[in-house]
C-alpha cells in the first residue's frame, strides 16, 4: 500500500478502534519503507506482528 493510501484511510476512519486484522508493506512510490500498514484504519508500525506486540502491550498496561 502507499503512503498516500494510508493517510487516506486513516482520515477516514477517524482513530475509531481497530483490531488491524490485516496488515501489508508500505511503499513510497516504489520503495518499502520498511513499515507495516493495516488495511483498515491505515495506522503504521514496524514489523509484520505490530498489530499482536501492541495488543499485548494494551493489556500489560
Ligand atoms: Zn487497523
Amino acid at each position: 500500500m502507499q503512503m498516500y493510501e494510508a493517510a487516506e484511510l486513516r482520515k477516514k476512519w477517524d482513530s475509531r478502534p481497530c483490531s488491524h486484522p490485516h496488515v501489508v508493506s508500505e511503499y513510497h512510490r516504489g520503495t518499502k519503507t520498511g513499515d507495516y500498514v493495516c488495511t483498515t484504519c491505515g495506522d503504521v508500525g514496524w514489523g509484520k506482528n505490530w498489530p499482536t506486540e501492541e495488543a499485548q502491550h494494551k493489556l500489560k498496561e
